[in-house]
């Protein structure tokens, strides 16, 4: 750890920069990159993220004592830069408490604001301000926070309302007003009384009024708020070590809540939306820090065109627009041209699209936060497409500014256009997280968490979202929200996750104790199922179908550079030749894996395998064969007519026998009459076939090993439709896979099959196609001795499912039962079949990988387990030296993506 612990920033002295987001957490070496370009910011300290660790492992005791002398050197910094004392009753310095992470994690640690008040300071701040009011309601404000924050004053049960906001409505109500900024310094004083009552009451403790107390009692519970449920789930879910801990910033107050010269706002340099170049966001006029992002009133645009498409959006008149609702552009143009200023010069600075927070002081703007900025993934394309044309980035760069996963959202359907235009519009809102939604109403967060785990679609329909309301947000298929900007919490959070929102639906009442919403006097039930459309704001009645999504333009641009950069092939996954159709769209260079037992589940064909695998001896197996070659052989021309001119893997069978049994009493009877047997007969079979661990059982090359002629119909299906489609006109480029290998007679038993079987079907059309015989490395022991088997395979195709299954011991059915609560646990930190264990599994990998090279250098390897489209993964795989992963084909552009940047960074 090192010596130093507080860094300070202001117009004279700043120890950070940009590059110090490890220590000050983003926000911190941000405001202190900002005071290096001369922008103005609020002078302040920022304590590094290390002292967390300290209050984590050793508690607050610790860290007063760690750094209470800096604290004290850093609060005098920034009363000479303000010319204010701390604690000085007459003209006090008051400053707020801020979270601020290496990683920005929006909403979810605490913040304290207008720390410093008390009994006498507030006198002294209405006196120095001459504005009574203001200071009363800067000191209900601090209260309130303090209260909820550091003392942790909640509502009794989630039904309940804020304990402060129901003495705020009884206040309001009494005094027959709507609005906070109705009620005058009297209420607001017995505001203060009540507030202060309710915590003695409440907690048993007198609110302090020690500035220090205040502080000290403040930093504690930001580093405090690194550990509250939420922010530990927003780090599962964005992959943040728990060590990193968060900085906590302390910083001078400026106040947009002095009169209309002031105001408070959050902007993007960008739509965070689509992405288009355009300055955006929105304000609020004599309003405080957090009341823009908590979306309690509606906010005004800051550009006077933003303005204008809001109005469009929102159904407001011009008139209104520009009485009621005008443009910062239009209200303040002196300011907004500052504004402007600054934000083009941070996005040069930085050169990448910013989020910034502000404050307007009695006409002085002010810069509270700069960050790179949340955005959709098509936002994410559109911008790097667009710096890149702009000449701002590299093409590397702009290959690293998306995300691979976030592809997801571009490649995921919007609604059906047919059904949208008969669908009823009940409501519109703004288009705050674009991407289409269907499904059953909602009302609270844990609900709609357990409505999915019950296999249900929800839409959440909140008044507002807090960060409390996160994991049902994550849960849902899409979020509602009847207040809000673009800028509220819902809406930020949302983009983040990439998931559909709707935000700021004004028509909509919430109810959330009767569990309905209303819209124009119509009810809506809990239950209920609507629609959502986040690229236009717009709410529908009714289960509306989806379709799938353009990919033309940016992405397309993108995909194209990103295939000059990548070393790594991109195959899919794909059992039918719709699939293949799918997977060559999106720029497959040919199948990894065919399942071929994959094929069998569609109609009738299910009968015929299960006569197949029911059949007591060779007989009865060849009968069934028989009904099964001309299926095969049909989707296999299929797909190599898909595929024309690229290489087809296709898996012999590897079937878990218990997932094709009939194992209900209708279904037997069923099969009975099908291959004229009793009843009782099939039941006793079924019974016989029954194994304790399928798994590990009678799969994969032991079923080929047992009944030949399973592999000689299969090898046959594939030959003869190989001849067929090549006889159209078509290359069919057949590599033949042996599944579950773990000894090279295994290998050698079924390549002699496949291979009589091609010189057979051969003879007979006068024919031949050119053809590959290589195995899947899938169990520990075939990648073991993948010397021996390289000798005889020519290729090895990693199954990294079975392979992590084998390796690990974890049943791959069985999984579910303990694996949530093992990551929980942190025994793993990922789970393992989603993203390879590269120490473990990943070993195996290198060593067939070296094995099966040393014997034959020409050897292609690839992998087809689903880590195939997991962007860490192939970064381990390129490093690993394959030459292609498969994986599902709406993973293709996300591992084609993933695969460019896994050569980008390992080039560097
Ligand atoms: C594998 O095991 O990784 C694989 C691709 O095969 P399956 O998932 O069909 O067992
Ligand atoms: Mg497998």
């Amino acid at each position: 750890m090192s010596n130093k612990s507080v860094y300070v920033f202001g117009p004279s002295r700043t120890d950070g920069a940009a590059d110090m987001k490890n220590t000050l957490g983003g926000k911190g070496a941000n405001l202190a990159e900002m005071c290096r370009l001369g922008i103005s910011v609020p002078p302040g300290l920022t304590i590094s993220a290390e002292v967390c660790t300290v209050y984590t492992e050793q508690g607050a005791d610790a860290v007063r004592k760690l750094i209470e002398a800096e604290v004290l050197a850093g609060v005098a910094f920034i009363e000479k830069e303000m010319g204010k004392k701390f604690g000085n009753a007459a003209d006090p310095l008051l400053v707020s408490v801020r979270s601020g992470s290496r990683a920005s994690m929006p909403g979810m640690m605490d913040t304290i604001l207008n720390l410093g008040l008390n009994e006498e300071a507030v006198k002294g701040l209405a006196a120095k301000s001459g504005n009574e009011r203001f200071a009363w309601d800067s000191y209900r404000r601090f209260i309130q926070m303090y209260g909820d924050v550091v003392m942790g004053l909640k509502p009794v049960s989630k039904e309940d309302h804020d304990p402060f906001e129901e003495i705020i409505d009884e206040i309001k109500e009494k005094k027959g007003v709507e609005l906070d900024t109705q009620l005058g310094v009297d209420d607001l004083k017995h505001m203060v009384a009540e507030f202060k009552a309710l915590i003695a009451k409440r907690l048993d403790r007198e609110f302090p009024s020690d500035p220090w107390e205040q502080l000290w009692g403040a930093i504690m519970a930001v580093f405090e708020s690194w550990n509250n449920d939420r922010a530990k789930l927003y780090r599962k879910m964005n992959d943040i070590p728990d060590s990193w801990g968060t900085a906590v910033n302390v910083q001078s107050m400026v106040f947009g809540n002095l009169g209309d010269k002031s105001g408070t706002g959050v902007a993007f340099t960008r739509d965070a939306a689509v992405g288009e170049d355009i300055f955006n966001g929105e304000f609020l006029v004599n309003a405080q820090g957090e009341d823009v992002v908590a979306g309690i009133r509606t906010p005004q645009q800051i550009t006077l065109e933003g303005s204008r498409r809001w109005a469009q959006l929102a159904q407001v008149s011009e008139d209104d627009r520009r009485t009621k609702y005008p443009s910062m552009e239009e209200l303040m143009p002196e300011i907004y041209q500052q504004l402007l200023k600054t934000e083009t010069a941070l996005e040069n600075h930085y050169k990448d699209m910013q989020d910034i927070e502000f404050t307007i002081q009695e006409g002085k703007l002010w810069m509270l936060q700069t960050r790179s900025a949340k955005r959709t993934g098509a936002a994410m394309v559109r911008v790097a497409m667009e710096m890149l044309e702009q000449g701002m980035i590299d093409e590397k760069t702009a290959v690293l500014r998306v995300s691979p996963d976030r592809l997801n959202e571009l490649l995921h359907p919007v609604f059906d256009r047919a059904a949208i235009k008969s669908a009823r519009s009940i409501a519109n809102g703004l288009p705050a997280s674009p991407g289409a939604s269907t499904g059953q109403i909602v009302f609270f967060a844990d609900e709609a968490e357990q409505w999915v785990q019950n296999g249900l679609d929800v839409i959440l329909v909140r008044q507002e979202t807090s960060p409390e309301d996160l994991r049902g947000m994550a849960a849902a298929k899409g979020i509602l929200t009847a207040r809000g900007g673009m800028t509220s919490h819902a809406a930020v959070v949302a983009r983040g996750m990439g998931k559909c929102c709707v935000s700021g639906a004004g028509a909509i009442r919430v109810d959330p104790r009767a569990r309905t919403m209303t819209i124009d006097g119509k009810v809506y039930k809990e239950g209920d199922w609507i629609s959502l459309d986040g690229s236009t704001g717009l709410v529908y009645e009714g289960k509306i179908p989806t379709k799938d999504a353009d990919l033309s333009g940016d992405f397309g641009k993108l995909m194209d550079i990103a295939e000059r950069y990548k070393k790594l092939a991109v195959r899919a996954n794909a059992d039918t030749p719709e699939d293949a159709r799918v997977a060559r769209n999106f720029g497959a260079v040919g199948i990894g894996l065919c399942r071929t037992e994959h094929m069998f589940f569609e109609g009738d064909r299910i009968k015929a395998v299960r006569e197949m695998i029911l059949a007591r001896d060779e007989e009865g197996r060849r009968r069934a064969l028989a009904k099964l070659l001309p299926m095969q052989r049909s989707d296999f021309e299929g797909i190599f007519t898909a595929m024309d001119g690229l290489p087809v893997t296709i898996r012999l069978l590897d079937p878990p026998l218990h997932e094709f049994l009939p194992h209900d009493d209708v279904n037997q009877r069923e099969m009975a009459i099908e291959m004229g047997l009793t009843y009782e007969g099939i039941k006793h079979r079924v019974n016989d076939l029954h194994e304790a661990n399928p798994m590990m059982g009678h799969r994969g090359c032991r079923l080929g090993i047992t009944y030949p002629e399973i592999t000689e119909m299969q090898a046959r299906a594939i030959f003869e439709a190989a001849l067929n489609v090549k006889a159209q006109g078509i290359t069919p480029k057949v590599e033949i896979m042996i599944p579950l290998v773990g000894t090279v007679r295994e290998f050698n038993s079924q390549a002699k099959v496949i291979r009589d079987t091609a010189e057979a079907v051969f003879a007979e059309r006068g024919s031949t196609v050119e053809f590959m015989v290589g195995t899947m490395i899938e169990t520990p022991r075939g990648a073991l001795v993948a010397d021996s088997i390289g000798k005889q395979a020519e290729f090895f195709s990693f199954g990294t499912n079975d392979l992590t299954q084998m390796t690990l011991g974890f049943s791959r059915d069985d999984v579910g039962k303990f694996l949530p609560h093992y990551l929980k646990a942190g025994m793993y930190e990922q789970d393992p079949f989603q993203s390879i264990d590269q120490k473990g599994v990943g070993q195996l990998v290198k060593m067939g990988v070296n094995k099966g090279r040393s014997v034959r250098p020409a050897i292609k390897l690839g992998v087809c387990g689903e880590h195939g489209g997991d962007p860490a993964s192939v970064e381990f795989f390129h490093r690993a030296g394959l030459d292609y992963v498969s994986c599902s084909p709406f993973r293709v552009p996300i591992a084609r993506l993933a695969a460019a940047q896994a050569a980008i960074t390992n080039a560097k």
